[in-house]
């Protein structure tokens, strides 16, 4: 005869096991939907606090940063973490190497979610750039009416080419001591539409895009458009993070949450 001691058997599950994902770009939003949905996960999101009005999460958020490695260590001890997920937007370079190298010292196990990189198509006409600084200067001395799409914090780097006109597309309003002497701003967040961008871009006779390497769908309609009008792409190359394992997929990331646990 079977006897079915519920509470023992409770007594004798393993604990959820305790996320800390970081965020701030849509892989986190989706994976986030997936841990919520989990009984043997459970996970909180952090965010730098880039944006005023940040999207809603399905899991508890706390936002700023830690406080550099020793400040992310204190809280995932603190926390209890037993898994982190860097799900940032491939840009965030500094807190990915702050995360690896906490888990690291905490012999915590860590993965990092990210978007394919994009890969030039026929018709393409890119021209690599290794940071901000070095797109500015890519864009040569001739004026041009240059699409910038790299966001607020990178716009001082374009100062040093003040003879281009700017339409700037970021999502918070950048400053106005950042900004280049000729520009326009527009304040928006994808995704976007092929056809939109390539109306804009005719609307502002733009003949050179900026943009990261971003990869993912919801910001690709530019390099579409662009590549459609015959336009230049100045694309920055993505930081490469040393001693973590990439994914690309929901599914990749799930299965390393879910190792080990019953
Ligand atoms: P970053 O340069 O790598 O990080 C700068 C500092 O911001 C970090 O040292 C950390 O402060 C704090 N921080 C960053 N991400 C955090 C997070 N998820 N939770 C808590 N603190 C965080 O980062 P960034 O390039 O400024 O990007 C900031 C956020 O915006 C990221 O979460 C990223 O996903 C999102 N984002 C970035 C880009 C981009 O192009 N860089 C584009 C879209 C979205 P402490 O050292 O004090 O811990």
């Amino acid at each position: 005869m079977t006897v079915h001691d519920k509470p023992f058997a409770a007594r004798l599950a393993k604990p959820a096991t305790r996320v800390l994902l970081l965020g701030g770009a849509l892989e986190a939003r989706r994976l986030a939907e997936r841990i919520a949905a989990e009984r043997r996960l459970e996970g909180v999101v952090s965010l730098a606090g880039r944006t005023s009005a940040p999207m809603a999460q399905d899991l508890p958020l706390r936002v700023g940063g830690f406080g550099g490695v020793e400040g992310l260590m204190r809280y995932i001890k603190e926390e209890r973490i037993d898994k982190v997920i860097d799900a940032m937007h491939p840009f965030a370079a500094r807190m990915a190497e702050n995360a690896r190298d906490a888990c690291r010292a905490l012999g915590v196990p860590i993965l990092k979610l990210s978007r394919a990189q994009w890969t030039p198509q026929s018709g393409d006409r890119w021209i690599e750039a290794a940071d901000q600084a070095e797109a500015a200067m890519a864009l040569g001395a001739p004026p041009r009416r240059v699409f910038l799409t790299t966001g607020r914090l990178g716009l001082p780097n374009y100062i040093s080419a003040p003879q281009h006109f700017y339409l700037v597309r970021a999502i918070e309003p950048p400053a106005e001591r950042d900004l280049p002497p000729h520009c326009e701003t527009i304040l928006e967040r994808g995704p976007f539409d092929c056809e939109s961008e390539m109306k804009l871009m005719r609307l502002h006779k733009i003949d050179a895009l900026v943009t990261k390497n971003s990869g993912g769908d919801s910001t690709y309609a530019k390099i579409e458009a662009a590549r459609r009008l015959g336009i230049d792409v100045v694309i920055i190359a993505r930081p490469h993070i040393d001693g973590v394992r990439v994914v690309h997929e929901i599914e990749c990331a799930m299965a390393f949450l879910l190792e080990g646990s019953s």
